[in-house]
Parts: C-alpha cells; structure tokens; sequence
C-alpha cells in the first residue's frame, strides 16, 4: 500500500519534468552531486609571561643573543612598524593592507615571514609596539626555504613597558599551514620554556611580570622620535617602540 502511495507520487513529477520542456534545456537532477573543496590551515602559537629588563640600548642590543643555542637559523630582528605601515595585515584579500605587509616585510627570510604570518594572524605579537628577534626553532624547511608545517618558529618579542621604560620580553613560538601534527604542541611548549630561560638568564633581567600590551592609537597616532626618527603609532607612548628613548611631546 505504501508502495503504490508512493508511486503515484513521483510518477507525474517525472513526467512533468520530461515533457515540460521538450528543448534540449538541462534536468535538475533530483540528487546534485557536489565535489568539495577544502583548505584547512592551522596556526598555532605559545607565548610566555613577561620579563622585565632594564631599559636600556644594551638591553635591546641582546635581543638575538637569547636564542643562542636554540636558533636552527640565522637570527633575524624585526623592528617595529612605523607609521606608514599602520595597517599592514598578511591578508591578500585586503590587497592595500596587504600591500603594506608585503613592503614591510618583503626584506626578511622565508623563515621569517612565515613565522610573522603565524604569529600575527593569531595575534601573538603585534608590530606595532613589538621588536620581534626570530629563527627556525626545530623542524624541516622546504625547497624553497619555507618551514613546514610541524616546524616550529619564533623567538623573544620585547615592547617597552609604557609606565617605567623598562623593556618588557616575552618568548614566542609558533607553527602551522596545511596540516597538524600531534606532537608539535609539545615542542612548541619545551622551547617556548628554553626561550624563557635564556631571557631570564639576561644581566639585566629584573624578573617575571604581567604583559600589558600597549594599546594602539585609533586615530592618526603619532609622534616622531627625536633620537632616530621612528614616528609611533601611538598617541600616548611615552617610549619610542624602536629605541626605547623618551619621546617628546610638543
Ligand atoms: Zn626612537
């Protein structure tokens, strides 16, 4: 009986359709077959509580020389972003902040770059306040220089605490692209520990403390250092983000 229900149903159905259209107009089929296609990227990223050192040129001047014994490459120091790259984003769907990513960053390695796509699509540092020093930390490059998913990248970001001039380090690391591997969060957690250690082992490593980011300026930002001429981003900096010298206010 549900059967025959069942039948008289679709019959005409079918037949409306065949003879509705006697052109040579394509069927809807009743099924639609879809191919999917899928890109999954996985970025992930570890960053540690702060240490305060005393500020300082010194200061800044061994950045890179906490990644001895951990860095796999060449340690590479990316400076914070002027003004004029306010608003570059690694995104290439937003072709004119992209573009300012690309002009900013286009002089570093492949290493390097990668590790700043990661880390700043998870907002793990952010150029605007941060001196980021950075090398390959464990795992595989490809042909052309790239690291692997599973390698993990990074290093210290250290931004100048806007209260006392003190700089303020912190380790990063960071991984991903198309495809996870289980044990790299592990990895990821050993060195961003190794990377603590090194900072703290700095002379003018004062101790651990809270980060408190520095806020960006929303409006037209700036001032312009007067010791090297690094216009800020921010409207309330106290301290040049690039040399950690007082700014001046007009
Ligand atoms: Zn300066």
């Amino acid at each position: 009986m549900p059967l025959e229900f069942l039948k008289r149903k679709g019959q005409p159905e079918t037949g409306q359709a065949t003879t509705a259209k006697p052109s040579a107009s394509p069927l809807l089929p009743e099924e639609i077959v879809a191919q999917d296609h899928i890109l999954k990227l996985y970025y992930a990223g570890k960053s540690s509580d702060g240490v305060r050192l005393k500020a300082g040129p010194a200061a800044l001047a061994e950045l890179p020389h906490m990644l001895t014994g951990l860095a796999q490459s060449p340690v590479e120091v990316v400076e914070p972003l002027p003004i004029e790259f306010s608003q570059a984003t690694p995104t290439i769907v937003t072709p004119s902040e992209a573009m300012q990513w690309l002009n900013a960053h286009h002089v570093h390695s492949p290493i390097t770059r990668h590790a700043l796509v990661v880390l700043e699509s998870i907002d793990a540092i952010d150029l605007a306040f941060d001196t980021f020093v950075c090398a390959l930390l464990d795992g595989e490059l490809d042909t052309s220089g790239y690291p692997e998913y599973n390698a993990v990248v990074g290093g210290v970001a250290a931004h100048w605490d806007e209260a006392t001039g003190d700089m303020i380090c912190r380790a990063v690391v960071g991984w991903g692209g198309k495809g996870v591997r289980g044990d790299t969060d592990r990895i990821g957690a050993k060195l961003l520990g190794n990377i603590l250690s090194n900072i703290l082992a700095s002379q003018f490593a004062l101790g651990l403390t809270p980060v408190e980011r520095p806020v960006p300026a929303a409006g037209r930002g700036g001032l312009v250092c007067a010791h090297c001429g690094f216009a800020s981003g921010h409207e309330r900096a106290f301290y040049c983000p690039k040399c950690g010298m007082r700014l001046l206010r007009g």
